[in-house]
């Protein structure tokens, strides 16, 4: 009897622990591109990101006229818009490294091979009922492809925000980029916490422990100073993203 209770103290002092130190993740903003031979979103960037074991590889997801998604940041590429754009005009734009702008579904296949989570950002589209139809089409393609645990949904968008609560599996981690909602707002909606701007979280560092209580987690972006991620680090934030993973890696150790 006093064999388990010693077991059932020593199990709850290491829950405790591990609770106390979870350390800050590491998150490779729209990949690893900073390395040779690499491109802001490119499959070199995401391969990279894994290559290094960050946490999460995050890149931005875009749906074309014709409802193809396709993996770029900006909205706009060569004169080109993606969202009014038709995807075989899409496809045949090229990276900074000289690869085609992927397909999120060839994205996700190469995600698949590798062990990195894959952190999915929707862009806010002009058109509401496009981008709510990307919401549908990328958790769909997600689902059907088996990442299902693999993914976290990231997005500016406050209805895109609602749409992956209403229709992700349930667990699968979804966090508002925005700034301009409390930790209570988003922990009556269902969302796994907040992933703020940098400045936003330096403005309310209360928001870190309210997120924190109510057992919800802290993101923050795009760190990549030394002094910031010290900040960060301190602050007890669960993930940085940034375009420095390696730096952040080191000061983790
Ligand atoms: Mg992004």
């Amino acid at each position: 009897m006093k064999t388990i209770k010693n077991l059932l103290t020593m199990l709850a002092l290491m829950a405790f622990t591990m609770t106390t130190f979870a350390q800050t993740k590491v998150i490779a903003h729209r990949g690893y591109w900073k390395t040779e031979g690499s491109a802001q979103n490119s499959l070199r960037a995401l391969i990279k990101a894994d290559s290094i074991n960050c946490y999460g590889s995050e890149f931005d997801v875009w749906m074309t006229a014709d409802g193809r998604l396709v993996v770029n940041h900006d909205a706009k590429v060569d004169g080109i818009v993606i969202e009014e754009a038709q995807s075989a005009d899409v496809f045949g734009l090229k990276l900074g490294n000289g690869e085609y702008i992927p397909a999120l579904e060839q994205y996700l296949e190469m995600g698949k091979s590798l062990d990195t989570r894959l952190i999915f950002e929707l862009k806010p589209h002009e058109n509401r009922l496009r981008e709510a139809k990307a919401v549908i089409d990328g958790i769909m393609m997600i689902e059907r492809m088996g990442l299902n645990d693999r993914v976290e949904y990231i997005t500016f968008s406050a209805a895109a925000l609602e749409e992956f609560l209403k229709y992700a599996p349930k667990g699968t981690p979804v966090y508002y980029l925005n700034g301009d909602k409390t930790p209570q707002e988003l922990y009556r909606m269902g969302a796994a916490g907040i992933d703020y701007n940098l400045s936003v979280l330096k403005k309310h560092p209360e928001w870190i422990k309210e997120c924190h209580d109510l057992g919800m987690k802290v993101n923050v972006w795009t760190v990549n100073k030394e002094d910031d991620m010290k900040w960060c680090i301190g602050q007890g934030i669960d993930f940085i993203t940034t375009n420095e993973p390696e730096l952040l890696q080191k000061l983790l150790k």
